[in-house]
């Protein structure tokens, strides 16, 4: 509890390649760019720079990643995992995975309105699958705009 990223990786032996992002919690926290990592991961600091501890699986990606395939692969995850309950989270996932796989195909506006579809999740989705399950998207957006063209503006 606490560790900074830069501590714990030097204690697992460093990183293949550059680093470029990572997730300190599993799929639920979104991405984080490289110069947060410093970070102390804790409850209140995650939660400062909008992700959170989560499962505490830390995930790291290097500069080889490419930031719309990691955001697919983590909506494909949470598109599986929707129990179904609740139509934000069971519409949503599909959206956002959807949208996703039109953007990589080359849909330039397949994201335009992907924010809206993010909030309506984080808002009224009934557990916190739904809650979160389009942050690792808007994270990516957030961070690394020039992956996903004009979808960030
Ligand atoms: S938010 Fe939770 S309850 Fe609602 S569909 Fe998703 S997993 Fe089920």
């Amino acid at each position: 509890m606490g560790i900074t990223l830069r501590e714990l990786l030097d204690l697992a032996g460093g990183v293949n390649g550059t680093l470029k992002a990572f997730s300190p919690g599993g799929a639920s926290s979104g991405f984080l760019p490289a110069d947060q990592i410093d970070l102390p991961m804790d409850f209140k600091s995650l939660r400062e720079a909008g992700s959170m501890l989560g499962s505490a699986g830390v995930v790291v990606l290097n500069d080889d990643t490419d930031m719309v395939d990691a955001a697919l692969t983590q909506a494909v995850f949470f598109e599986d995992e929707s129990c179904g309950q609740c139509s934000p989270c069971r519409i949503g996932t599909q959206i956002v995975r959807q949208a996703l796989e039109r953007y990589r195909g080359g849909d330039a506006q397949a994201l335009t309105y992907i924010r809206e579809v993010a909030w309506g999740m984080r808002e009224a989705s009934i557990c916190g699958l739904g809650q979160a399950a389009a942050l690792p998207l808007t994270s990516a957006m957030k961070y690394f705009p020039q992956e996903f063209g004009d979808a960030d503006e």
